[in-house]
């Protein structure tokens, strides 16, 4: 579902060049969980924003669902990530002037769905905020914001969630709820979930681990050795 090859990514200002991530390759399946950790500052967040489509990358390229993003133009992403990709922001990305449960109808009208009040009423329950479906961001919460902002990534019915530190903001009960919900979403849809986490004891529950440092892998749980082996062997 999601394939990243070779991919490097830079910013440039003026005349200073910050390579931020090189030389980073793995591939995931339909349905795989999957976490991104390492030290602040090591290009997990940017890694994300390239995986979803947010951003482009310098070199390399992303393949997502089969669309290969780096070719594409910045409509043509949006369109890929409104079709199949959730995404949940560190600082939540809610729009301010729409309120909780108008916040989820967003991506449900997008899609021409029907019953979208109805529908964002039960994901807004989901997360234990329908009594707050009328309150505007800045009345809720950082928790309760980031509960919003997990209702709205679900109404989306994405194949793949890409969610940047999901339980950091949380105390411990309200994490360990959102936690369940997205391994609930990855159970019963079979949504991909790919997170950026500093929290180990969530990492370890997913399938895999990748580590990243100063840009590049420096280890992965599920990097395919098996592959390796039998490719050197069909070579000999
Ligand atoms: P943290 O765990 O602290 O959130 P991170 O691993 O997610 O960190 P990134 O946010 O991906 O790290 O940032 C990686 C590096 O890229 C940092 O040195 C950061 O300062 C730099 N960086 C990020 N975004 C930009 C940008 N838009 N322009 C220039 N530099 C950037």
């Amino acid at each position: 579902i999601l394939e990243i090859n070779n991919l490097k990514k830079t910013y440039d200002s003026g005349d200073r060049h910050l390579t931020v991530l090189e030389g980073i390759n793995f591939t995931l399946q339909a349905g795989d969980t999957c976490s991104i950790v390492g030290p602040s500052g090591s290009g997990k967040t940017t890694l994300l924003g390239l995986c979803a489509g947010l951003d482009r990358a310098s070199s390399g390229s992303v393949v997502l669902n089969g669309v290969r993003l780096d070719n594409l133009s910045e409509d043509a992403r949006a369109q890929v990530r409104n079709q199949y990709v959730g995404f949940i922001f560190q600082n939540f990305q809610l729009i301010p002037t729409l309120t909780a449960l108008e916040n989820v109808m967003v991506p449900l009208e997008l899609r021409g769905e029907r019953n979208v009040q109805r529908q964002a009423m039960d994901l807004l329950a989901r997360v234990g905020l329908a009594e707050r479906h009328d309150h505007y961001p800045t009345q809720l919460s950082g928790g309760e914001q980031q509960r919003v902002s997990l209702a709205r990534a679900f109404s989306n019915r994405p194949t793949i969630l890409f969610a940047d530190e999901p339980t950091g903001n949380l105390d411990e009960e309200t994490g360990d709820k959102v936690e369940k919900l997205l391994f609930d979403l990855n159970r019963e849809a079979g949504t991909t979930l790919v997170l950026v986490t500093h929290d180990l004891e969530l990492a370890e529950k997913t399938q895999r681990i990748i580590r990243i440092k100063g840009g590049h892998v420096v280890s992965d749980t599920g990097a395919p050795e098996t592959v390796h082996q039998s490719e050197d062997s069909n070579l000999s």
